[in-house]
C-alpha cells in the first residue's frame, strides 16, 4: 500500500508553512490533505478521521497558539496509539524540548525551513515502516488496542489473543517499545497446555478424595482431650460435640485450624484443593505436573507518556534482535 493514499493532517499555525507543505505533498502524490491552524481544531479533525478508521499522517508544528506540542501529542496517542507524527520545528533535533517529544513516541522529525528533499525523506521512512509491518501481516492498531485493554500482558498471551506467532509479534512490540508506546516489565512463566502450549487455561479446583467441586472453606477445632476434630460451629456454647466437655484455653486444651476445606459431598477435609487446568483452546484437561511452563516477556502500556525513560538516540530503522525472547520449557 502506498502511503500517498493516506490522509494527511497538518496542524501548524504558520500559513506560509502550510501552503508550502501542501504544495510539496501534492507534488509527491498526496491528495487527501487537511490543514488546521490550532491544536483544538487539529484534535477534532483527527478524532473524526480516527473514528472513520482513516488515520492520518500528522505533520505537527512545534509552536501552536493554544497548546504545547507535548500536550497535543499525548492527546493524539490517546486516540490512536500507532499514529505517525512528524514534528516540524526550527529547533535542533538534539534540543531537550525535541528529545522530550521523541521520548513520548514521536519518531519523525522535520527541520524548518522545510525542504522538499527532507519532506520526501521522512515520508519514505514512513513508507518503509508501513511496508515492513504489512509484510509480517501485523495489525498494529488491533494489537495495541488489546494490550491497552489488558494494560499488562505477556508476549505469548498477547500473540494468542491476536492469533499471531509470538516470534513475529515481537519485532512489532520492540518497535513500539522504542517509541515508548509500551515498555517491558519483566519475564513471566505461565502455565501452558500439556497438548497445545496455549496459555489460555482455566483453573479448576476439586476435592482431594472424590474429585467433586462442591466444597467449602471452614475453621476446624481440635479438642486435645478426646481428639475430636470438627468445624467450629459444632462446638455449641464452647462444648465439645464428642465428649461434651467445655473447651477452655486455646493452645492449652484445643487448637483452631483456619482455612480448611471440607467437601460437601464426601466430608473429606483438606488444606489445599486439588488443582487442574482446562485448556480454552484445545479443551485438554491436565494437572500442574503435566503442564508446560512457558516463559516470555511482559509488556505494559505506557499510560503517562511523560514518565518514560530518557530518550536514547536510535536509528529510525534499527535491526531488531528476536532471538532468545521466547522459550518453551517442555517437561
Ligand atoms: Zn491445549
Ligand atoms: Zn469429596
Ligand atoms: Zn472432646
Amino acid at each position: 500500500m502506498s502511503i500517498t493514499d493516506s490522509n494527511v493532517l497538518i496542524i501548524e499555525h504558520s500559513i506560509p508553512v502550510n501552503l508550502l507543505l501542501t504544495q510539496y505533498l501534492k507534488r509527491m502524490g498526496f491528495s487527501k490533505i487537511l490543514v488546521c491552524e490550532n491544536a483544538e481544531s487539529g484534535i477534532k479533525t483527527f478524532e473524526g478521521l480516527a473514528l472513520e478508521k482513516r488515520d492520518p499522517i500528522v505533520f505537527l508544528g512545534y509552536h501552536l497558539p493554544d497548546n504545547t506540542a507535548a500536550g497535543l501529542i499525548s492527546k493524539l496517542f490517546a486516540i490512536a496509539p500507532d499514529v505517525k507524527i512528524i514534528i516540524e520545528t526550527s529547533l535542533d533535533r538534539k534540543d531537550p524540548k525535541i528529545r522530550q517529544l521523541f521520548s513520548m513516541g514521536v519518531f519523525h522529525y522535520l527541520q524548518k525551513p522545510l525542504r522538499l528533499s527532507s519532506v520526501n525523506h521522512v515520508l519514505e521512512t514512513i513508507q518503509k515502516e508501513v511496508d515492513e509491518f504489512n509484510n509480517i501481516g501485523i495489525d498494529g492498531r488491533r494489537v495495541l488496542e488489546i494490550l491497552r485493554s489488558l494494560k499488562k500482558t505477556s508476549v505469548v498471551r498477547l500473540a494468542e489473543y491476536c492469533n499471531y506467532d509470538p516470534k513475529s509479534l515481537l519485532p512489532f512490540l520492540r518497535r513500539q517499545q522504542e517509541k515508548s508506546v509500551i515498555y517491558e516489565v519483566s519475564k513471566i512463566r505461565e502455565i501452558g497446555c500439556r497438548d497445545c502450549n496455549s496459555v489460555n487455561n482455566i483453573s479448576i479446583f476439586s476435592c482431594d478424595s472424590c474429585g467433586g467441586q462442591n466444597f467449602r472453606r471452614d475453621t476446624l477445632i481440635e479438642h486435645y482431650d478426646c481428639g475430636n476434630i470438627s468445624t467450629h460451629d459444632t462446638y455449641d456454647n464452647e462444648q465439645c460435640p464428642k465428649c461434651n466437655k467445655r473447651i477452655k484455653i486455646i493452645g492449652g486444651d484445643y487448637r483452631v485450624m483456619n482455612d480448611f476445606y471440607i467437601c460437601n459431598e464426601c466430608d473429606q477435609r483438606f488444606q489445599t484443593p486439588h488443582q487442574n487446568f482446562i485448556c480454552s483452546k484445545c479443551g485438554s484437561k491436565f494437572s500442574l505436573d503435566e503442564a508446560n511452563w512457558i516463559e516470555s516477556k511482559v509488556f505494559c502500556f505506557t499510560n503517562n507518556q511523560n514518565e518514560t525513560k530518557p530518550f536514547e538516540e536510535q536509528s529510525e530503522f534499527s535491526e531488531i534482535d528476536t532471538s532468545e525472547d521466547l522459550t518453551i520449557i517442555q517437561k
